[in-house]
């Protein structure tokens, strides 16, 4: 029983927080400010035992501490979740709210999809943005990502050099092991295929990537610069393999219209006139 005197003794010390508002009421100390008792009685077998609680105020502070600490973790751990999934950090914040022409084709395409997620996965729907340089194709593709991240759906957002660069070399045994790390992320979205060259052992490689997916039926998202005839009608068999694969994946959704990365820079120009001005 002294070992149990001593743990209670401990644990309602360890409790005890006393304000100078506080006030004694029936043997029991009460919080000054919600009136609620920070003592209350409890019974071990034979004994009773006065022991130290948390009052209202002090249970709703400790609750929202809580309760922010939870949400902080979150926050965090969908942080990590959008670093590993979106490598381009720039690209992290690209989202619909982010948005300038929402009622452009392919911002309508890229919110539809996002809506019918469940969908275009059951089907194994791709989309596939292609059109001029600057004209939204990967903003597009980034609000699909961060959307889908958004509701924990792994995605990968990568480009054609990133895929290769983190490539093992051709006699490393982890070869395979690096084409299916692609296959746990439900949505692959390569961006800007097609500026890049590499050797046909590369290009088999990114390939076999594309084509696992084909396989395993798990959509595939691309934007290029790339011409519609040029896709299908690529300069070399190793890229027209990877090229088939995307037109019978992937919707073709042309992009066009004003460069948006034209208008960025007229903006910054704006701007930087503005703060250069009388030099
Ligand atoms: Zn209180």
């Amino acid at each position: 029983m002294n070992d149990l005197n001593a743990v209670v003794e401990a644990a309602s010390a360890k409790a005890a927080h006393v304000d100078q508002e506080d006030y004694i009421q029936d043997g029991l100390r009460y919080c000054g400010k919600c009136h609620t008792p920070k003592q209350c009685i409890m019974q071990f077998g034979p004994v009773k035992k006065k022991m130290n609680c948390l009052c209202r105020c002090e249970y709703s502070e400790k609750e929202k501490a809580r309760s922010e600490r939870k949400e902080r973790q979150r926050f965090e751990e969908l942080q990590r979740f959008k670093r590993e999934c979106i490598q381009d950090n720039a690209m992290q914040c690209w989202n619909f709210e982010a948005d300038i022409a929402p009622d452009s084709k392919p911002m309508r395409y890229a919110r539809r999809y996002v809506e019918k997620w469940e969908d275009m996965y059951a089907e194994n729907l791709g989309l596939c943005f292609y059109g001029g340089v600057g004209t939204g194709k990967s903003f597009a593709a980034a609000c699909i990502a961060n959307a889908l991240v958004a509701k924990r759906i792994p995605v990968m957002m990568t480009n054609f050099s990133r895929i290769v660069n983190g490539m093992p070399d051709m006699w490393s045994g982890e070869r395979n092991a690096y084409i299916e790390s692609f296959n746990r992320y439900k949505l692959l979205i390569i961006d800007d295929l097609g500026t890049e060259r590499g050797t046909d052992y590369v290009l088999e490689q990114v390939y076999q990537i594309i084509d696992q997916r084909y396989k395993n039926k798990q959509p595939l998202i691309v934007t290029t610069n790339l011409t519609w005839q040029e896709i299908k009608n690529a300069e070399t068999t190793a890229m027209q393999r990877i090229y088939d694969r995307i037109v019978e994946m992937c919707l073709p959704v042309q992009v066009v219209g004003n460069s948006k990365r034209v208008d960025t820079n007229r903006e910054k120009q704006t701007k930087a006139k503005a703060l250069f001005r009388g030099c």
